[in-house]
């Protein structure tokens, strides 16, 4: 696919112009509009989430805000799930405080508190297949269900599953939500957004708010993330494999106190996750004995691992909740999380299984020394 490096397109027939303005799937004409590269970018990942199209942006927080902003007005209400990315939280705090959008929180796994949470003003239910950092997976189907059964759309953030491992529209989502920065993309070297709708005509309404909102992409971002889902099926398999290896010789490992992987038995989302996903992804948490400097410590002995935000690229990444992307939350909330003050995320990439291993063991080491 060319990158289409235009801000617009020359017309013929200013009939044809005026007529472009107006439909999503119509002939090119501002790059805010669409683009062609952009277009096959969306294209392919409404396939490979099966929904009848998708909007590609400028961030994850891009089609976040595109799909929350395009769906509420004031007095509206949203149920949303208790454990969000950092940044979708601080969102839905903000439409609360500043747009008089009423907000409750429920359990991801939870469909009768969804019931009891709706209103008559209730829009949408908010949504993440697998939570960060602690891995919890939702239990879309009966989720997704008990929204349909009361008229509530359900927007689901599939960025930790990618659609190798869910396609939430098959669990009855209405709208599926990316950072394409992470997986989708995959070498940590683009931020981008998608947001893939079930239904053309919504589609098509949130598109011409996302016009106005202006959060579209630049083509050269679409190509790079285009060229990332060429290898998105081998990436997935190799992170679910590589995450594996070290969240079992973590967890048998002395210095140790815990693992938070969904695939090991012992994590809340073990058999929901067994039963709705083919594999648990790549980001898990751990605890090490001695706490908060324990943490520290492993962090800075990593070398083959970075210490660096985001997840989803080939690199294997590693970084500190409680001080970074939570750093936010008040102790009693980092407790409800389940997030220690030691708490360490690794966000596994696609190197070799045993360098990997080699590392982390040294740097544990290091750390408990
Ligand atoms: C990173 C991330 C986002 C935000 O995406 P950006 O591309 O950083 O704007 C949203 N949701 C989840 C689950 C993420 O990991």
């Amino acid at each position: 696919m060319p990158i289409y490096q235009t801000s617009g397109f020359v017309f013929d027939d200013p009939a044809v112009m005026a007529d472009a303005m107006t439909r999503p799937d119509g002939p090119f004409v501002y790059a805010r509009y669409s683009n062609p590269t952009v277009r096959a970018l969306e294209l392919a990942v409404a396939g490979l989430e099966g929904g009848a199209a998708a909007l590609a942006t400028a961030s994850g927080m891009g089609a976040v805000n595109t799909v929350l902003l395009g769906l509420l007005k004031p007095g509206d209400h949203l149920v949303a799930q208790q454990s969000l990315y950092g940044g979708t939280a601080a969102m839905i705090n903000d439409l609360a405080a500043r747009f008089g959008v009423g907000v409750t929180h429920v359990p991801e796994n939870d469909p009768e508190a969804l019931r009891a949470a709706v209103r008559p003003e209730t829009r949408l239910v908010y949504l993440e297949t697998i939570s960060n950092p602690m891995a919890r997976i939702c239990d879309l189907p009966a989720m997704c269900a008990a929204a349909r059964e009361l008229g509530v759309l359900s927007v689901v953030d599939n960025t930790f599953a990618t659609p190798m491992l869910c396609r939430p529209i098959e669990h009855g989502a209405d709208v599926v939500i990316h950072s394409a920065t992470k997986y989708l993309s995959g070498h940590s070297d683009v931020v981008g957004g998608m947001a893939v709708f079930a239904d053309a005509a919504l589609h098509a309404k949130i598109w011409h708010f996302a016009i106005e909102l202006g959060a579209s992409p630049d083509p050269f971002a679409a190509w790079l993330t285009l060229r990332g889902l060429q290898t998105l099926p081998l990436r997935m398999e190799r992170h679910c494999s590589n995450a594996h290896l070290l969240a079992s010789r973590l967890d048998e490992h002395p210095a140790v106190t815990a693992v938070h992987w969904p695939g090991l038995p012992s994590h809340p989302s073990y058999e929901l996750g067994a039963k709705l996903l083919p594999g648990f992804g790549g980001v898990f948490t751990f605890d090490l004995a001695g706490g908060r400097a324990a943490g520290e410590r492993f962090m800075s002995a990593v070398r083959l691992a970075l210490l660096a935000p985001s997840l989803g690229g080939v690199e294997t990444l590693v970084m500190h909740p409680a001080t970074t992307s939570h750093r936010a939350l008040s102790a009693e909330e980092l407790a409800r999380h389940g997030i220690g003050e030691g708490t360490v995320r690794i966000a596994v990439g696609v190197e070799h299984p045993e360098d990997l291993w080699a590392d982390v063991e040294q740097a544990v080491a290091a750390a408990v020394a």
